[in-house]
Order: structure tokens, then sequence, then C-alpha cells
């Protein structure tokens, strides 16, 4: 398996630090706001990559965090007069439904940033006593990047040039830097601010420093993939690596996957431009199943174009293999049990050689585009080699198949069976009995099921409200 290593800007054959196992870890949102449709991609993206290596059998522990601590959070927070931490967790929650509609399975640990503070101050405290940080005298806290060598190997910069780069950037508050490529690892909290104690001020962390912290903590010193957007390749990642391979002296991530970002008609997504969209704006008009398949449409180091034709087109790709199981599931019902013609046999001869297209376009850095093309050919073969005299054995095959690797690219190839508003009345009817019951297990069940069936509740003062997000 191949994959595109930013470190060394080539493809590299996989090799897991363990056998059978993979340790991936993937920088996920900061919780302020619903999250954009290019969040999105690096969810969308990385999960089909952990789902891929699910399928070759692989183990994956697969970490994601939410940044909950951070200036746009307070921002929002004091706009809203309520607690920095009542704005992050409605957005994690917001988040965790627009993953669920995406089919984004849920990381193996999503750490908040807020609940690993211990482990910030204890690696911050390992790089001062090692000459790799020192504090200012207003108690901040730099990394001392002169002090790593390899500084910049990600981004493939020289640190003699960022330093004369950085130079020219003045950042009020940041005067008591020994050189301008210096960056925070702890600094003082500001009037109305979340802050923590610390051995240096009461603050709060600066934000590279809780990723380094999280993939020690829940995946190791070493861990095998580490992913996000390419705009975190400088300066995130490269302080992640600097911090990390200081403080564990240990190589930090093998493989540093960064998918392209996404633009909306051709142009950088910006709320100021007004061409922004979450990802709920966009449940609204498509089910994110189509939203998916669209960001799958093509490679993930490619950047990607946001339109309504595209959209539109995704709409009718995914609309013909969900047509094409729809005829399967139909005749399987019909189909008689027999023993496969020469000519089923030889369609599962042309399906075997799909499913190998398949996996070699995946094995491809994760060439989704290609493994796409092998699918709609499934769906071809299936529709011109099955009728109602098909063999119940080559229909089951076809079908599995089909569905088998739409799963992994995290596309549910089976059509959702249209839920009707009395059905959903009566379940909210249930859980509010159980409510009212105490029994909240059930109670959540049912939210969860409704959840499932794209049906998000909310609870208001004037009772229970619904929404389809499909
Ligand atoms: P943020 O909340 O800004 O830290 O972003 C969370 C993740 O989304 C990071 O991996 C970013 O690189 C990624 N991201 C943000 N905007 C885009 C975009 N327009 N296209 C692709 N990825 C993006
Ligand atoms: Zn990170």
């Amino acid at each position: 398996m191949k994959i595109f290593n930013t470190l060394s800007r080539m493809k590299e054959e996989f090799v897991p630090l363990e056998e059978g196992k993979v340790k991936m870890y993937v920088c996920g949102p900061t919780v302020y706001n619903f999250i954009h449709i290019g969040n999105a991609r690096p969810m969308i993206v990385f999960d089909t990559v952990r789902r891929y290596f699910e399928y070759k059998g692989y183990d994956v522990n697969y970490v994601s965090n939410f940044t909950d601590v951070d200036d746009k959070i307070i921002g929002k927070a004091i706009e809203e007069g309520v607690d920095s931490e009542v704005i992050s967790r409605r957005y994690i929650e917001e988040c965790k439904k627009d993953m669920a509609g995406m089919n984004v399975k849920p990381a193996t640990t999503h750490p908040l940033a807020t609940q690993e503070i211990d482990g910030m101050l204890e690696m911050i405290k390992t790089l001062i006593t090692s000459g790799h940080a020192y504090k200012a005298e207003d108690g901040t806290v730099y990394f001392r990047t002169s002090s790593f060598k390899e500084y910049g190997k990600l981004s493939h910069k020289n640190l003699d040039e960022l330093q004369s780069g950085f130079r020219e950037i003045k950042v009020t508050g940041e005067e008591g830097k020994e050189d301008p490529s210096d960056f925070v690892l702890w600094k003082p909290k500001k009037e109305g601010e979340p802050y923590w104690e610390s051995l240096w001020c009461q603050g709060r962390p600066g934000w590279h420093i809780e990723c380094s912290v999280m993939a020690k903590k829940y995946l190791g010193d070493q861990i095998d993939i580490h992913a996000g957007g390419e705009d975190l390749i400088f300066p995130h990642h490269e302080n992640e690596i600097a911090q990390s391979e200081a403080a564990n002296g240990k190589e930090f991530s093998k493989y540093w996957m960064h998918n392209a970002f996404l633009n909306i008609d051709n142009k950088k997504m910006s709320k100021s431009l007004g061409n922004f969209f979450t990802v709920r704006e966009i449940s609204e008009k498509y089910d994110l199943q189509v939203l998916r398949f669209f960001m799958l449409s093509a490679h993930y180091r490619s950047p990607l174009n946001f339109s309504a034709e595209l959209m539109e087109a995704s709409k009718n790709g995914l609309e013909r293999i969900l047509t094409g199981v729809e005829k399967l599931c139909d005749l399987e019902k019909k189909a008689q049990k027999k023993s496969l013609s020469q000519k089923e046999e030889e369609g599962i001869r042309e399906a075997g050689d799909l499913i190998k297209k398949f996996e070699a376009a995946m094995e491809d850095d994760f060439n989704t585009a290609d493994g796409i093309s092998a699918v709609f050919e499934l769906v071809k073969l299936s529709n011109s080699t099955t009728d109602e005299n098909s063999s119940k054995e080559y229909v089951v095959y076809l079908k599995e198949t089909i569905e088998k690797l739409c799963d992994v690219l995290g596309i549910i190839a089976e059509r959702k069976a249209e839920i009707l508003d009395q059905e959903i009345e009566d379940m909210i009817k249930a859980r509010g009995q159980a409510r009212k019951e105490k029994n909240f297990a059930l109670a959540d069940e049912i939210r969860g099921k409704l959840l499932d069936m794209g049906i998000v509740l909310e609870d208001t003062r004037e009772g229970v409200k619904w929404k389809r997000v499909q």
C-alpha cells in the first residue's frame, strides 16, 4: 500500500510500526460554530483511509481531537454572554450529528483540549528542563526552535529563512521571544478568559501542544499516520513535530497525510465573500451521502471545487449505484436457488477483477476517484448480467460485493426507507414516556434510532422539535 508522505514528498510503501495495527491521529475542528464543508473534507477523506485499513484487516486506533479552548470560542462566548464551555459543548454535539449524517465513524477517542491540561503541563515542563523551551518575563512559555535542529523538515523550510521571514512580523504580546520563529506553549490569561494554574503563570495552552500531548497519551510516543488539511503543515504540524520529538526523543509520526483545500466556485471559501456553507446547510438540500460521494470523487491531494453542477453530478452518480443495488434486492426476493450458469461464472470472474481494480486504486495513495469508477463498472456488470432468471447465488454475490466496496467508501448502498411524520411523532411520544418513567437508557436509545434515520431532536421550552438532516 502506497501513501504519499508530506515528510519525504514521495509515495512510500506503508509499513506499520506494529504488525496488523494502525495508530492514526487526525487534527479535528475548533468548535465555535457548525462545521463547514471545508472541515468535512478531512473528516470524510481520513475516515475512508481508516475504513480501507479496516477492510484490509488492520486494527485501527483512530484519535481525533476537538479544540475546545481558543480565541474564537471565547469570542463567541462573550458575544452570547455564556461560558466558553457552553459554546464548545454545543458545537461538539452538532459536529457529531453532522459526522453521523456523513457516515463518518466516531473516532476511537475524541479527546478535548480542556480535559488534557495536566499532560500539557507535564510536556511543557519536560521541554523547559531539557532546554527546548523557556519562560519569558510575562510568564509566557515559548518553544525554542533553534534547539530543534530538524525544525522545518515537514514544510521543507529552512530555519534561517524562517527566522528572517518572521523578523518582519511583530506580534503584540510576544515581545519576550528570544527568536521570532519561537512559538507559544503556554500563555498568561486575559481578563474573562478560562485559565488554569501552572508553574509559570495562570493561563492557557497554545494551540499546538494539545495534539502532541493527546497523540502521546492515546497512541504512544510514535504513531503511524498523522493527518489534517494542508493548511496545517505549517506551522501547526511542524510545531507538533518539534514538541513531540524534543520531548520524547523519537520520531513522532512515520507518515504525514494532508488533504488539499475545498474551494467554492473556484474561490477560497470565506464568510465575507458570501461563499461559505456549513454541512448543516447542505443537509437541507442534499442527503449528506451526496456530499460524501462528491468529496471522494476527486483525489484527496487535488484541490476540489464545490459547485451546484458537481453536486448534481454526484447525486446522479450515487443514484445509479442505489438503483443498481435496489434492482438486486428485488431480484434476490424472486431469484431461484440453482447452480451458477456459465455466464454467471464469467460474471463472478469479472467482478473479481473489478475488486482487484478497486483495491489497486485505493492502495495507490487512496485514489478514491478510480475506486468509484470500479464500483460503477460493477454496477454496470450487474445491470447487464442479471434478470428474473438469475440464480440467487449470483444476485447475492453481486449485491454483497457492491455493498462491501461502498462500505469502504462510507457509502450506504441501500436506499433509505422513507420515514413518515407519524412514525416520528410516535417515537417522540415513546421517548417522552420513557423519560417520564426515568428510563433514560430507553429514551436515549430512541433518540439514537431517530438519529440513524436522519432525524435530529431538539428539546425546547415549547416541547420537542424535530428536523430531518438526511
Ligand atoms: P480548523 O477548525 O480550522 O482547525 O479546521 C479543521 C480541519 O479542517 C483542519 O484539518 C483543516 O485543515 C481543515 N480545513 C479547513 N478549511 C478547509 C478547506 N476549505 N478545505 C479543506 N480542508 C479544510
Ligand atoms: Zn493538531
